[in-house]
């Protein structure tokens, strides 16, 4: 350690036991980077937040940073004492949409790296919590010249504030045996129709979009988007009676018995006499619990498409929402299906931005005006498959109400006569 570097005993205390320690990353950066620069800033980091654990305060204030033509994309950090610590002063954070399905190769890794080491402090958070790759601590000139950068090869700024949020999918076909629709496609065709309302902030609040291939919901959708899309099928799973066979030898039919066929959550699974797993589809909630369990057996039926849940999110005011489905099921193949996606995307939208209340999520406003005039005004008929619970129906038919009271009144009536 040299004479110029900050103290720090309470941050070395944090390098104590088992896990990866984020002061030892900083450390690194500070005593082995190559870049005097980047040694500096890394330096002035540690010493404020040595500063800030002595002192009990947080020392990082907003402001407003941003690159030409955009309004959103970056967190402007200052400290309130630069004084001391200068080189890490102003240390903004940069948020980058990552590709769908989060797939790179090598190559463009280390050249993200590079830009920036070159231009940032070096601390980079592959994906932070909103799907985005942070780019942590910029100075407010360097972050124009890191964007122009990175925007020549490709990478473009994700969604902060009130605005359309950079949209996050499952790793997919590529690789996932599940997978029920072109989760990359879906995601692209979504965002890059969007891009104007990522990078203006112009909407009550932030808006959502993520992208699973089945029911297992790799990306939490269902409670963690506004829009959430849900590949499924409608026709009936696949069974493969000589994989489950296998299963039978190798597991045991009290392990089936256990672990599938009494875990379903609908009855839909039975296992005949003579050792077959029977499946009643109609009955199946497409769970995706006994097809994780038997990989090798079960599988997806042909009939492929997804699902389209609107309104799921965190705490903020009333509490977390999932998602309830506004169209339970859609073919998503032709150009066609595509421009009806974004079309059903940018009704929610339109919709939500004249109707929504400052700082309301989409679901939120669902819950306000109620479900069917969220659905009469994105022009999307009422159906009792739209539900926001297995099994519930959001719905009760009114049309015969009367009727159906009278006629309960007279059995009623009927009933105490007889007991009379
Ligand atoms: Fe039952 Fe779920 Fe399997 Fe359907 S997917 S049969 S609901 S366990």
């Amino acid at each position: 350690m040299t004479d110029e570097q900050h103290k720090t005993p309470m941050l070395d205390d944090l390098e104590q036991g088992p896990w990866p320690s984020f002061i030892s990353g900083i450390k690194r950066l500070r005593d082995q980077h190559p870049d005097k620069r980047v040694n500096g800033v890394a330096n002035d980091l540690l010493g404020q937040l040595e500063h800030s654990y002595e002192t009990r305060k947080g020392y990082w204030k907003g402001g407003t940073v941003s690159v030409y033509g955009y309004g959103s994309g970056i967190i402007p950090r200052f400290s309130e004492v630069g004084a001391t610590f200068p080189a890490s002063r102003e240390f903004h954070t940069l948020r980058v949409q990552p590709p769908a399905g989060n797939y790179y190769t090598t190559d463009i890794l280390r050249q993200l790296g590079s830009s920036w080491e070159r231009w940032g402090s070096g601390l980079v958070t592959f994906h932070g919590q909103t799907g985005n790759i942070m780019f942590i601590g910029a100075s407010t000139e360097n972050t124009q010249h890191f964007f122009d950068e990175i925007n020549d090869y490709g990478f473009d700024l994700g969604g902060a504030g009130p605005c359309v949020r950079t949209g996050m999918s499952c790793v997919g076909a590529a690789r996932c045996e599940q997978s029920n629709t072109d989760e990359m496609r879906v995601h692209r065709t979504l965002l890059n129709n969007f891009t104007d309302d990522v990078h203006r902030p112009a909407l009550p609040y932030k808006f959502k979009f993520k992208v699973s291939g089945c029911g297992n919901d790799c990306m939490n959708s269902i409670e963690r988007s506004d829009f959430s899309i849900i590949g499924t099928w409608r026709d009936d799973m696949k069974v493969d009676q000589e994989a489950i066979a296998g299963y039978l030898k190798t597991k045991g039919r009290q392990y089936l018995i256990d672990n599938v066929v009494a875990r379903c959550p609908t009855n839909a699974l039975s296992l005949s006499d003579d050792d077959e797993l029977l499946v009643d589809d109609r009955n199946c909630v497409r769970c995706m619990h006994c097809l994780n369990v038997l990989p090798k057996a079960l599988s997806p039926g042909d009939d492929k498409g997804v699902s389209i849940l609107i309104g799921g999110k965190r705490t903020l005011k009333i509490g977390d929402l999932m998602g309830t489905i506004i169209v339970p099921f859609m073919k998503l193949e032709t150009e066609e299906d595509y421009e009806r996606l974004v079309e059903l995307a940018e009704e929610t939208i339109d919709f939500w931005a004249e109707n929504g209340l400052e700082h309301e999520r989409c679901g939120e406003m669902i819950e306000r005006i109620g479900l069917v005039n969220f659905l009469e005004g994105i022009g999307v008929e009422v159906d009792p498959n739209m539900i926001n619970e297995p099994r519930t129906s959001s719905y009760v038919r009114m049309d015969d109400w009367e009727e159906e009271a009278e006629k309960w009144f007279h059995r009623k009536a009927e009933e105490s006569q007889a007991a009379a």
